[in-house]
């Protein structure tokens, strides 16, 4: 039985998987969830110690996209997806200490974890789209991480324009060439002389009034709401937890979170059989789910610069499927939460609290804090942390229970990709770019400078694309 998807906040149309691929919020503001989870009994997980990344990719994810998608047309996107990582082992596991591992998530095409996501949802799209000979039109906005991501997964789809929003001269230079490098035609990188904040509110604003588009074309959202990406996070928590002994035994995980995205990949993955016993959130000072689950809380407070820029939020978007389950699958109740989340902050009932702290453990890291973090492991081990993974190392040992189990940390970026925080914890080494990215800063870049104005932004959009 295919696997039908409902609206957090209960009140929008039941849709397939092919419809939540498409589709970015649901109608009634809510974000879509999978209506049943699919289930993997301890035999089954002990048969995915023998499979390689995309075959394990394959088992987790059939049952999620089943009724859309034939079985080898499923294997033949995934093994496309994965081709693109430059480890045999995608997403290799490095021992730090005593059962403390990093799992390492950037060996994709951006160097971040991010890729495992969007080089999937790329082929995803293009293929369902080809089926209906449809175009449509994507638009984000980003300050880093997001849009080299989305722009790697997107270059080689026929049936995509992409149109990635970044603030002119406020994103580092290394995250700038990596979108601007790319020359393909549907790829168009659009600076705009603003902040982050304005290219995300001319998205937004996008999204309300999608008319400006010529009728042909609707415009998709990859942001991290977007279900397909949670579900390709899934993955690799089975993939490190069997190459440690699970099922027999239960694994850790330290998650640097930001838009709650991954580790809610990671609690969907207890939730589907696997033995996880502690699942922390590791957060930079933009800690709003550090404070939740100190106090019951969630309020929303202003943003603050950190040396971990992906992980700079004020409130984490996917947090909102995690209250769906503390409340029952209560559409109604998430509704009203939501509604009233609009003044800037809600208390949890007690039992959704009591709820949560079972499932989360948490830790709140200072820029200080990381840098020590980064240089320790690189005295101790003589291996090179990035800002955001070394949040999640320092986490992992702040808020560890027991020592008996495996405790991962999810390695979320390259540290090439943030060199002046690598400097700033004392290594005098400078992190290498890897190869397939060394010349990068030698290479031709091409981007349309615009002025901080919705509609010169989709003028120039509808002037750009194909008819
Ligand atoms: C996006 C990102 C994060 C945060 O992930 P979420 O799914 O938003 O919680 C952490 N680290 C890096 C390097 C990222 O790019």
């Amino acid at each position: 039985m295919p696997i039908n998807y409902i609206s957090t906040r209960g009140d929008a149309p039941t849709l397939d998987f092919e419809g939540v691929l498409l589709a970015g919020l649901a109608s009634d503001g809510g974000l879509y969830v999978p209506e049943r989870l699919p289930q993997f009994s301890m035999g089954q997980i002990r048969g995915m110690r023998s499979m390689d990344y995309p075959s394990l990719a394959f088992e987790i994810l059939q049952p999620f996209v089943e009724g859309s998608i034939d079985n080898e047309d499923l294997r033949r996107l995934i093994d496309g997806a994965y081709a693109s990582f430059r480890h045999d082992a995608v997403a290799p596991l490095r021992q730090l200490d005593t059962n403390q591992w990093v799992l390492e998530l950037f060996h994709g095409p951006t160097l971040a974890f991010k890729d495992f996501a969007l080089q999937l949802l790329g082929r995803l799209l293009d293929f369902v789209l080809e089926r209906r000979q449809e175009r449509v039109v994507i638009m984000g906005a980003t300050s880093g991480d997001t849009g080299s991501a989305a722009i790697e997964g997107c270059r080689h789809c026929q049936y995509i324009d992409i149109f990635i929003l970044h603030p002119h001269e406020r994103v580092s230079e290394v995250q700038r060439r990596q979108m601007t490098t790319v020359n393909d035609s549907n790829v168009h990188n659009l600076a705009v002389k603003g902040n982050f904040d304005d290219c995300q509110a001319m998205v937004k604003s996008s999204f309300v009034g999608a008319g400006f588009l010529p009728e042909d074309r609707s415009l998709v959202a990859v942001n991290s709401i977007n279900w397909a990406r949670i579900m390709a996070q899934i993955v690799y928590y089975f993939y490190a937890a069997v190459a440690l002994g699970g099922p027999d035994r239960a694994v850790n995980f330290s998650v640097p979170t930001g838009n709650f995205g991954d580790i809610f990949a990671g609690y969907l993955a207890r939730s589907m059989g696997l033995p996880i016993d502690q699942l922390v959130i590791a957060t930079n000072r933009n800690d709003v789910l550090h404070r939740l689950l100190t106090s019951g809380e969630y309020a929303r407070r202003s943003l603050e610069h950190s040396i971990s820029p992906s992980m700079d939020i004020t409130v984490s978007s996917n947090f909102e499927r995690l209250l769906f389950d503390l409340y029952d699958r209560n559409g109604t109740a998430v509704q009203g939460l939501m509604q009233a989340f609009q003044g800037g902050a809600i208390q949890l009932s007690e039992s959704a609290m009591t709820r949560a702290r079972s499932l989360f453990s948490s830790c709140c890291v200072s820029d200080d804090e990381t840098c020590e973090e980064i240089g320790r492991v690189w005295r101790q081990c003589a291996y090179m942390l990035d800002p955001h993974s070394a949040i999640g190392t320092f986490a992992a040992r702040d808020s560890r229970q027991s020592g008996g189990n495996p405790m991962v940390t999810l390695a979320t970026a390259h540290p090439a990709k943030f060199p002046a925080a690598v400097a700033a914890s004392g290594i005098a080494e400078e992190p290498a770019l890897p190869p397939h990215l060394a010349d990068l800063f030698a290479r031709p870049e091409k981007f349309t400078v615009l002025p901080n104005d919705l509609d010169a932004v989709q003028r120039y959009m509808v002037e750009t694309i194909p008819t």
